[in-house]
């Protein structure tokens, strides 16, 4: 991992912050220039937060599962995906590779890194495709240079916007492959039948999974997200964040919301019995040409116009969203599952829509 890293990140003498240096309990505090008043009623606002989350950590491990020396806490899952572009890929060198259609934050994130996109495109199904994947990381093997080689490979499990998730054996076959870092973006995982690839971990060192409270939990507003992988490479994302990178009322909104544990569980019921409902019932849509199989909280279908039909929607005040413009999604909406209600007003719109 360390010879992946870029020499800056490598050498980085971390920032210390007052609440790293000092981690017991005291009576007196003068250490981080913050306001000994607290103006919203002793709520500890007036003090900063546990720059490492550990209380946090230590629920996600007893609730999650996720062993508490390989978790980070990130400001959403959004900000270990640039961190990850900021540890490894060096500006105007490296690049990295994506398997399109998938989530449009990674090549955001690269451009704004200035790191090269590659592209194994899943297939017109949004399998993954093995013998593309397998040429391009032999030729990419043979044309790397001292200064210059992809260094992540992003797999969406289950991928945005497509739903479809992977079975195990196939992301194990991708990190056996590939020999850089290898990301699995498990921000959908609470809704699939397939196993994490954190049980991979011990494994491939290699490897990196990310999680989010932003789905399932019900937590997009806090802003949480979560990167498993090994202690070097968790102690490396330490090393470069932003001292304080979440937020002292987040970290207790999430802790919250893992003490509710069997409320998630139930709601999660509820998602999966309304998936199923809307699969049914979106695939009797005149209008709608192919609901694509789901292993999310959503549901790609293709429709004949799909432009059309989402201004049609929006004047309606039901708004979904068109990815029309990504590879193999020609005419196609991305339907999150909402309530029951919700659900069932987008169908009466979609029953009384006129091609
Ligand atoms: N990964 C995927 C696949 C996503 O769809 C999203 C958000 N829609 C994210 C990561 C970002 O999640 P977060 O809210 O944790 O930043």
């Amino acid at each position: 991992m360390r010879s992946l890293l870029r020499k800056n990140i490598a050498n980085l003498k971390p920032y210390s912050c007052a609440r790293n240096d000092f981690t017991g309990q005291a009576e007196v505090y003068l250490d981080a220039n913050e306001n000994w008043r607290d103006f919203v009623g002793n709520t500890g606002r007036n003090r900063y937060p546990d720059p490492v989350c550990s209380l946090l950590r230590r629920a996600l491990d007893e609730v999650m599962g996720l062993p508490f020396e390989h978790t980070v806490v990130g400001n959403g899952s959004d900000e270990l995906i640039d961190n990850l572009f900021r540890c490894f890929c060096n500006p105007g060198q490296d690049s990295v590779l994506l398997m399109p259609p998938t989530y449009g934050a990674y090549r955001v994130f690269a451009d704004i890194n200035d790191v090269q996109v590659k592209t194994v495109p899943l297939d017109a199904e949004f399998a993954l495709d093995f013998p593309a994947l397998e040429q391009f990381l032999q030729e990419e093997k043979a044309e790397r240079t001292e200064t210059s080689r992809c260094k992540l490979l992003f797999i969406c499990s289950p991928n945005n916007p497509s739903g479809n998730a992977f079975p195990l054996s196939q992301i194990e076959r991708v990190c056996k492959l590939f020999d850089g870092i290898t990301v699995v973006d498990e921000a959908y995982f609470d809704f699939s039948p397939f196993e994490s690839a954190v049980s991979l971990l011990d494994k491939y060192p290699n490897l990196v999974v990310l999680r989010t409270l932003s789905k399932c939990w019900a937590l997009a507003n806090a802003r949480i997200g979560i990167g498993v992988a090994s202690k070097e490479i968790c102690a490396v994302l330490n090393s470069m964040k932003y001292p304080y990178n979440v937020g002292g009322p987040s970290q207790d909104l999430a802790l919250q919301a893992l003490m509710h544990r069997e409320d998630v569980q139930a709601g999660l019921q509820g998602i999966s019995e309304e998936r199923k409902r809307m699969g049914q019932e979106l695939g009797l849509v005149a209008c709608i040409e192919r609901v694509f199989a789901s292993h999310a909280n959503f549901y790609l279908v293709r429709v004949s116009d799909a432009l059309k039909l989402y201004h049609y929607l929006a004047q309606l005040g039901i708004i979904v969203r068109n990815r029309s413009k990504e590879l193999h999604c020609e005419n196609c909406l991305r339907i999150t599952i909402g309530s029951r209600e919700e659900n069932d007003k987008l169908l009466s719109a979609l029953h009384s829509y006129k091609d």
